[in-house]
Order: structure tokens, then C-alpha cells, then sequence
């Protein structure tokens, strides 16, 4: 038996594995994770290794191989935690024990030290507020904000100032020459808020939020660790509930991680877990650099932080007791990384919490089907959080049938009901949101007379229309010119299909000539920082409508915003994707949340051609539980995820045949391996991208109740791929329970 070790795991170079021997007194005490003395390089001096995998036969000569010479009396220390989880990582998710480890060991770079700047609030708090309410009365939004943002927080971190509550410097100057705040600077490291002298008063916790923290806390009193599903509506508290857990989990001398899905779009959040836990907590954001995070991640070892907020990366801060988990709205795609390995957060979540003695806990107004199913097997505790804590009512939500629109004469992308509360809303001055529903399609072009689509010729995606003229592949960046008649059948009707976020800006623009609308899709957002400062600019209210896809309904509360337009709510529907009616519904149940955040009562219109859809009725009921029963009948009925489990084998390879031949070879492997097991084979199918970039992609997908039978399955492709060189063309990937049909 051989032990397969890595020596340095700080260093980039990961790759540098050494096989030692195991003694037969270390044999099955040995495993992934343990830390190890062996004699390393000439005169063997013992040096401190992890152990990531075993061998049976040694790829060095028997003879010249030396013995691993003891296990570590110190216990597993963190970064052995961590090579465990990469090995569990690794064994669920496929790739190699490198790649893993790269995703989980916090690796060191040379980087020079940067300064960073601090803003400081120079006025006590009531000369603060004095300023502030002239700010207000003077229309001066920008700096009212950010002095709101400092009486909060009296030292702001200028970076998070500039990016992320997105104030331009000569704001930031203006306070300055007005003796309100002032910028200083200091070295880099240290956290972005200082401590607060006067902590938020705790709140009285409503008796959903007791039961939710009390239900969590005698179980963790008691040495018991598990997973909890908050089923919360938005509003309901969750986050007061999460800081009341991990406050607990602090006092008892251990220390937690908060995952969020993207730290533009919850800033918020962000703040109010600065101001509970001060200095005590630390950001991840995406825009650190590698030496950045290397730094954060050592903070977080030595003990100075207890609280770690990040997006999915974060799950895999240092923490030397880690004590919680927390996973805000969990039901996001962003919590599945599209690297190898291609790991879900809130799986991997779990499997940390387990070997780490640690709870986990879900939240989310729509929680994933996943997670539903879970909590419903007793596997999750299930806490529910029906109310609001506050006194804002749901939306109402108006349901148009866009067939019936048609009908009454109606061509306009706007629905009779959506322009009159459109008029009635920037008569009020109360601000609108229109929502285009399209999943990041750009419009394409088709002929209404042949359907002949225009199509990247490299990548087997539709080409998108832009203003200039030309024709555009999102992909590869193929262009070519506009064609005034069908290229097939000759036909003058060929056009744009659908509208987008721009047409819908020109119709709102001349059909209400007095408002102000901003757009902000993938075009307008090109640039770093491009949406936070177009939601930035709404939120200042320098306009009445703002229009876009999926990253409007996200994030920031408006609270000024009483009215959410819903266009063409089915696109996502039409997916050919066993996901497109939990996207539906969360999405739209999510946008019909945005109205109505502030005082005034909020009002929704889903404008639809399926309004007897499953995901339709009940995103306007606001009803998750309907929703949920009918999903889970389906997933059911077609045997798809959670229900069972669904691997994808991704191949992609320059030669369409070879990749044929491939995609053939493996199939006939899993079957030969499946033996007697009840695992469905489908495919090879063309993904729905069948080529990017000239490279040809196919994918067979393995289907069955139980995970470990994929895991055993995919163990044996893995080393059939290994060692047949016919392969060597071809890249493949593993994606346990993706979340899209390819
Ligand atoms: P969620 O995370 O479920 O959307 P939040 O925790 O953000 O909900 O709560 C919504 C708002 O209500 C926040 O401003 C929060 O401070 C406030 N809030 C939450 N719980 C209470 C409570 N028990 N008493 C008073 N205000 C509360
Ligand atoms: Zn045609
Ligand atoms: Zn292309």
C-alpha cells in the first residue's frame, strides 16, 4: 500500500504528489486528510505532509521508495479538514484530487502590499442627521446616501464607498470640503468597518423567528448537528434569525461562514452582518485578489475573525471550529460551481458540517426542490416563517392573457392593465420595474414564413440582432450583416422574433414621453461595476422605469417601487430544460416581491401566453406550497432530480466523428458496468449548444435513485478514460445533477 502526499500545500504548485510507503502499523489508520511526518528530499528531513489518496502499485522504482514515519499526534489540524473535503469533493463530483485541492486549500501568491483608503465620518451623530435631512430637503441624493452609510457605519471602507454603494470620488470630495467626512489612508488587512460603539438593538423576535432560533439552538446545546431548511417569505426575519444563530455559535467560542449568492446584489444584508459582528467578520467578495484572499483566509486561521460572508468560494475558509454554516437563498444557481469539480455549496455544505461537527442552516423564500424534498424526508428540519415581520402586505398580482390581448386589438408589448397602472404610478411619482423574462437570450432573428432561424455558423447558437445592423454570436463573437430577406425561402418577413430590454425602453420612451427609464441588461452592464451603478441610480430615484432581465429582480429593496411589470413571464417555460418550471416560478415569485418593499402597498402584473400553467397560477398566488406538489409530481413522473439523481457525461472534441465514436465507447462501458443495476442510459445527445468555438459537445446521461451507484459509476469511466488513449482528444466532464439539461 502507498500513500499519495503532498508536502507544501500553500503553494500553487500542487501538483508535486510523493508516494511514500505505508508501515502495516499505519495501515487503516491512514486516510485522506491526515497529517503525516515523512523524510523528504536528501537528507531526509522530516517534514509535515497530507495524506490525499492511496495506490496500490507505486509509479517509482519499489526499491527507492521511502516509509511515511509517523501520523501527527496533533490531531487533524484544519488543513487536513480541508484535503478530506477535497477527497469527498473529488470522489462525488469527479475531476482530479488537484483540481479539488485547488478549489479548497487557500493558496499563497506573491503580491505586493496595496494601500487602501478609509472614509471617515467626521460629525456626531445629531450634526450627522442635520445633514442629512438638508441633504434630502436639497435633492442631493448621492450624498445623502453616503452619509446615511456612514452615521451607520462612521468608518466605510472607500473601496465599498466607490463599488459598491457606488459613489463617485467627487461626492466623496464634496463631504470633504464640507468638513463631514474625510479620507484617510492605511494599510491593507485590516477590516473595512471599525467596531461600532453602539450595537443595533436587538430586535423582539417574533414567534415564528423564537421557534426557528430555539429549534436550531437545543439541538446545538446538546452536541446535535444537522441541517435546517428556513422556509421564510422574504420580509419574514431570516436574517435577524441567522444573526441570532451564529451569535450563539460565536459565544460558544466557535466560528461561522455565510454564504450569499453575489455580494453586489445583497449588500444590504452585507452591512447589517457588519454591524452585529463589527470587526469580528470578514468579506469575500469576488473582487479580492488572489493575495487578497490568501490574506482573509489566514486571518480566519489565526483566529481573528469568527464570521466569514463570501459567495460559494467562502464555504471554504480556514476556520479552526467551525461551528455553522449558513446558506441565504439557497435555491440559487450560483451555488453550483461550473468548474471541475462541479460542486453544489449546499451539498458540499453538508458533508463539511459533518466531518467538522458543525449545523447547517438553509434559507429562502423559494427554497429548491432539493432542499423541499429534503425537509420533507426528515432529512432537513423543516422551520417555517409564514409572516412578515413588519406590516407590508404581499403584492397584488394581476395575471394578463396575452392570446386575449391580441384578441382585443392589443399589439403593443405592454398589456392594457401594465400602461394604465404605468400612468397611474408616474402620476403618483412612485417608480416601475418591467422585467423581460428571456433568460439572457438576446432576440434573434427568424422568418415568420419558413422559421428559419439565423444561427452562428462555429457554434450552433442563434446570432443576436444589434442596433448596428449586424448579427452577433454571444459566443465565439462571429458577426455578420442583417439580411433584408429570408436566406432560405427568400421572404421579406424575416425579423427580430422577440422583444428585448432595448425595444422595450424605445415603446416605454414614446408611449410616456415624460419618464425617465433606464435599461440594464448584458449590454449595459459591460462595463465593471455596471449594474451596481445603474441600481444605484434607480435607487437615488434619476428615474421612474427601469427595465431588464433576471438581475433586476434581485437584491437592493426599492422601497419607492409600488408596480412590476412582468413581460412575456413564460419565455423561460419554453426551456427545453427539466429546471424551466422552478426557474419560472422562482423567478416570478421573486419579481411580484419586488413591488411593494417600502410603505405604500405594492402591485404586480404576470403577463403571460400560459396563464393555466402550473408555475404561472402559482407564482401569482404567491403559493410555494401548490407550486412545490405539483413539481414534485412531475420530477416524479419523469424520474428527474431530486427524485433520482442524473449524471451528465460531457465530451467535447475538435472531430465530430471521433467524438461520435467516443460517446459509443463510453456508453457501451457504463452498460457493461451497470451489469445489474438499474441505471438508465440516455443519449449521446446533442447538448443544446451542440458546438462552441468549431468544438463539437455531446453528452450521455446516466439515471438512478441512488447517488453512490453514479459515484461507483463514474469512478469506472474515469479510469476506462484513464488508461485508453483513444480519449487523449477529447475533453470530459462530470456534472452530478446539473442544473440544465445540456
Ligand atoms: P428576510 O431575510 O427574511 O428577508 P429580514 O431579516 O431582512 O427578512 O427582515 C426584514 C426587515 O424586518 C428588516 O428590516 C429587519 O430588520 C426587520 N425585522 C426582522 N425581524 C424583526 C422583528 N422581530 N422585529 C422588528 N423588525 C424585524
Ligand atoms: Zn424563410
Ligand atoms: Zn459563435
Amino acid at each position: 500500500m502507498y500513500a499519495n502526499i503532498i508536502i507544501d500545500i500553500t503553494h500553487e504548485k500542487l501538483d508535486k504528489i510523493f508516494q511514500y510507503a505505508v508501515p502495516p502499523r499505519l495501515e487503516g489508520i491512514l486516510a485522506a486528510g491526515c497529517e503525516v511526518e515523512v523524510p523528504f528530499g536528501k537528507g531526509n528531513r522530516l517534514t509535515k505532509g497530507y495524506v490525499i489518496g492511496f495506490a496500490e502499485q507505486c509509479d517509482y522504482d519499489p526499491a527507492k521508495i521511502k516509509e511515511v514515519r509517523d501520523i501527527s499526534q496533533k490531531g487533524i489540524a484544519i488543513e487536513g479538514k480541508l484535503v478530506a473535503l477535497a477527497a469527498w469533493m473529488k470522489d462525488h463530483y469527479g475531476g482530479t484530487m488537484i483540481q479539488a485541492l485547488k478549489m479548497v486549500l487557500p493558496i499563497r501568491q506573491q503580491e505586493r502590499e496595496k494601500v487602501k483608503k478609509k472614509l471617515r465620518l467626521l460629525l456626531d451623530g445629531e450634526e450627522g442627521r442635520q445633514k442629512l435631512e438638508y441633504y434630502l430637503h436639497k435633492n442631493q441624493r448621492a450624498r445623502a446616501r453616503l452619509l446615511a452609510a456612514l452615521l451607520d457605519d462612521p468608518v466605510l471602507d472607500y473601496e465599498l464607498v466607490n463599488k459598491k454603494l457606488n459613489i463617485p470620488l467627487s461626492v466623496v470630495r464634496a463631504l470633504e470640503e464640507q468638513g463631514v467626512a474625510v479620507l484617510e489612508s492605511e494599510r491593507v488587512y485590516r477590516n473595512p468597518v471599525k467596531h461600532r460603539e453602539a450595537a443595533p438593538k436587538p430586535v423582539t423576535f417574533t414567534e415564528e423567528q423564537q421557534y426557528a432560533v430555539s429549534r436550531f439552538w437545543e439541538d446545538y446545546e446538546k452536541g446535535v448537528y444537522g441541517t435546517y431548511l428556513i422556509h421564510g417569505v422574504t420580509g419574514s426575519g431570516k436574517t435577524e434569525v441567522y444573526i441570532e444563530m451564529i451569535r450563539r455559535a460565536v459565544e460558544t467560542g466557535r466560528q461561522a461562514i455565510v454564504l450569499i449568492p453575489e455580494i453586489a446584489l445583497t449588500f444590504q444584508t452585507v452591512m447589517r452582518f457588519y454591524r452585529r459582528f463589527g470587526d469580528r467578520v470578514s468579506i469575500m467578495h469576488s473582487r479580492l485578489s488572489a493575495g487578497e484572499r490568501y490574506d482573509q483566509m489566514m486571518r480566519a486561521k489565526e483566529g481573528n475573525i469568527d464570521v466569514m460572508i463570501g459567495p460559494r468560494s467562502a464555504l471554504f475558509t480556514p476556520f479552526p471550529d467551525l461551528g455553522l454554516i449558513v446558506i441565504d437563498e439557497e435555491h440559487e444557481n450560483t451555488y453550483k460551481s461550473e468548474q471541475v469539480p462541479r460542486y453544489h455549496a449546499r451539498e458540499t455544505a453538508i458533508a463539511r458540517a459533518e466531518m467538522e461537527q458543525a449545523s447547517v442552516v438553509l434559507g429562502s423564500a423559494t427554497p429548491s426542490l432539493e432542499a423541499m424534498y429534503r425537509a420533507k424526508a426528515g432529512i432537513y428540519q423543516l422551520l417555517e416563517m409564514k409572516n412578515r415581520s413588519g406590516q407590508q402586505e404581499l403584492a397584488r398580482v394581476h395575471t394578463v392573457d396575452l392570446r386575449q390581448e391580441l384578441k382585443d386589438g392589443n399589439r403593443s408589448i405592454l398589456s392594457i392593465r401594465l400602461q394604465e397602472l404605468m400612468a397611474d404610478r408616474l402620476e403618483k411619482k412612485e417608480q416601475i420595474m418591467l422585467f423581460l423574462n428571456r433568460r439572457g437570450y438576446a432576440g434573434f432573428i427568424s422568418c415568420r414564413e419558413c422559421g428559419y432561424v439565423a444561427k452562428c455558423p462555429h457554434c450552433d447558437v442563434s446570432l443576436s440582432s444589434h442596433r448596428n445592423g449586424r448579427l452577433v454570436c454571444h459566443y465565439c463573437g462571429y458577426e455578420e450583416e442583417k439580411p433584408d430577406t429570408c436566406p432560405e425561402c427568400g421572404s421579406r418577413h424575416i425579423g427580430e422574433f422577440r422583444a428585448g430590454t432595448q425595444q422595450i425602453e424605445d415603446i416605454v420612451k414614446s408611449q410616456f414621453p415624460e419618464a425617465r427609464v433606464l435599461r440594464m441588461d448584458m449590454d449595459t452592464t459591460r462595463e465593471k461595476d455596471g449594474h451596481e451603478k445603474i441600481l444605484a441610480a434607480f435607487a437615488n430615484e434619476e428615474a421612474d422605469v427601469l427595465v431588464g432581465t433576471q438581475m433586476i429582480v434581485k437584491g437592493h429593496d426599492f422601497p419607492n417601487v409600488t408596480l412590476v411589470g412582468i413581460l412575456a413571464a413564460d419565455m423561460s417555460l419554453y426551456a427545453d430544460d427539466y429546471r424551466a418550471g422552478e426557474r419560472t416560478f422562482q423567478i416570478l415569485a421573486q419579481a411580484a416581491g419586488r413591488a411593494g418593499r417600502g410603505q405604500k402597498k405594492g402591485e404586480a402584473v404576470i403577463q403571460t401566453y400560459s396563464p393555466e400553467h402550473y408555475a404561472i397560477v402559482t407564482a401569482a398566488a404567491q403559493d410555494y406550497g401548490a407550486f412545490y406538489e405539483e413539481e414534485i409530481r412531475y420530477r416524479e413522473l419523469m424520474g428527474y432530480p431530486p427524485v433520482e439523481n442524473l449524471l451528465a457525461v460531457l465530451v467535447s472534441c475538435r472531430d465530430e466523428a471521433l467524438l461520435e465514436t467516443g460517446c459509443r465507447y463510453l456508453k457501451e462501458y457504463a452498460l457493461r458496468v451497470k451489469g445489474q443495476k438499474q441505471v438508465e442510459l440516455i443519449g449521446p445527445a446533442s447538448p443544446g449548444i451542440g458546438k462552441i468555438n468549431d468544438i463539437y459537445r455531446k453528452v450521455v446521461y446516466l439515471k438512478t435513485k441512488r447517488y453512490d451507484t453514479l459515484v461507483t459509476m463514474k469512478n469506472r469511466l474515469e479510469q476506462y478514460i484513464e488508461v485508453n488513449a483513444g480519449f487523449n482528444t477529447m475533453r470530459i466532464q462530470f456534472d452530478f445533477n446539473p442544473m440544465q439539461v445540456f
